[in-house]
């Protein structure tokens, strides 16, 4: 029996409910709705017109409608009389097929029909920085490498712990919180877990960290390369396959600490990088993190090729630990769903198909990277991106074509206004199109 809304409101002088989704360019969406109306919007949902979204839709199609998850519920912590609910959309009387959550929940089942489930957890890095987004918010933070700083990471402690706080009020765990790479540049780490309650937190604390910046002031940006010369946003992800308590992925005998389903899922990752890339580095932004020059700190953090290897951060994936990999494409940008569903769709194809990843790679991929020359290079850029998702049998046959199309027909309109206003080279300054649609992403 579901959790009923109305209940739980008067239980928890909940006075509003956000009834949210999130369309296919990851931006958030909700309605707000007084909890004297939870009843019927639970039962029949929120309703929304999707052409004024990022779904591929026409300003005829009739209303689709946002039917919220009550087990997303979060309590927002910093205004408790709000409820937040993750949703998925539906039209017609049916799921809309080409919406993230309900992608996300496809792979899903897949995986459950063989009685398997991901477990994953993000980490999200942002910067903080002046509202007006032209530098980063602390003035003093300026070393040449300022990982860990912890006087740089001190002089936010009012807002970081705000954030930590809510983390902790809510139960996901968070473990610990630090400055990263870059000048003004934070990561903050809460427990992984199954794959649609990390994407639906992977929403919420994208909101709550801007939000929370906000009210200090501040603003966060999760843009993948803001500043040429500083490490960009990246948001990898530790993943694993469990079967009830048991990680799948988890073989003490092997020399990485992996089983062969976890070197099939892996291989499939490989496999399908450079498609993945359409929706793990969406933005046109993403490209200039990806394969980009030696950043002050010395070095980017982000993979140039498609490789795998232990614990080196130089790759596109690391072993860290046994029974689990990190996987380092993803940015800032990424849509919280699709970044899940795509590790699932992938990896389901390389259990399936049995993929073979090859041998791992022992080297520094920054400065040895080019005697490789057999090891692909991953998209240069967005348009290269989309071509690989178009040309991609794992993902077409994963999503359905129509979603993929959907998907391409959305990015290359963008691709299309941003060509006829500028162009996106490496070598040249972030323009100021990046800027202003992808600040906020
Ligand atoms: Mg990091």
């Amino acid at each position: 029996m579901a959790k009923d809304l109305s209940k739980i409101a008067k239980q928890k002088k909940i006075k509003y409910f956000l009834i949210s989704f999130v369309d296919l360019f990851g931006v958030l969406r909700s309605k707000l709705v007084p909890a004297e109306a939870i009843k019927e919007m639970q039962k029949n949902g929120a309703g929304f017109a999707g052409f004024a979204t990022w779904l591929d839709m026409t300003p005829a199609d009739s209303d689709m409608f946002a039917i919220p998850d009550p087990d997303s519920l979060i309590q927002i912590p910093w205004n408790k009389e709000v409820g937040w609910l993750a949703s998925d959309l539906w039209m017609n009387g049916k799921p809309v097929e080409a919406s993230p959550r309900v992608m996300l929940k496809k792979q899903i089942k897949k995986l459950s029909n063989n009685n398997m489930t991901l477990k994953s957890g993000v980490e999200c890095e942002y910067f903080l920085i002046n509202p007006e987004g032209t530098a980063i918010a602390d003035k003093r933070d300026i070393q040449s490498k300022p990982c860990y700083d912890q006087s740089a990471l001190m002089r936010q402690y009012e807002l970081i712990k705000e954030i930590c706080d809510a983390m902790l009020k809510l139960g996901w765990g968070p473990y610990q919180n630090d400055h990263e790479d870059a000048n003004g540049q934070f990561e903050m780490n809460w427990n992984y877990s199954d794959s649609l309650t990390t994407a639906d937190r992977h929403v919420f604390f994208k909101f709550m960290v801007k939000t929370i910046a906000e009210k200090h002031g501040l603003r966060a940006t999760f843009m993948p390369k803001l500043f040429e010369d500083l490490t960009g946003n990246g948001c990898h992800a530790h993943v694993s396959l469990w079967s009830g308590n048991k990680n799948l992925f988890l073989d003490k005998g092997d020399k990485l600490g992996l089983t062969r389903l976890a070197y099939n899922f892996l291989g499939g990752i490989l496999n399908s990088a450079e498609a993945l890339s359409a929706f793990f580095n969406p933005s046109i932004n993403s490209y200039r993190r990806i394969d980009a020059p030696v950043t002050t700190s010395g070095a980017t953090w982000s993979p140039s090729k498609i490789s795998y290897t232990g614990n080196n951060r130089t790759h596109m994936i690391r072993v860290p630990d046994p029974g689990r990999f990190e996987l380092r494409l993803m940015d800032g940008s990424a849509n919280p769903y699709l970044l899940q569903a795509g590790i699932l769709a992938a990896g389901i194809d390389g259990i399936e198909k049995k993929r073979d990843p090859g041998q791992p790679l022992f080297v520094n991929m920054y400065t040895e990277g080019d005697n490789y020359p057999n090891i692909k290079r991953l998209p240069a850029d967005l348009e290269h991106a989309l071509e690989c998702l178009s040309d991609s049998e794992v993902l077409l046959s994963a999503f359905g074509e129509k979603n993929i199309t959907s998907y391409l027909k959305l990015k290359e309109n963008e691709l299309k206004d941003f060509n006829s206003k500028d162009t996106f080279s490496k070598k040249d300054e972030i323009t100021n199109w990046e800027k202003t649609n992808t600040l906020d992403c």
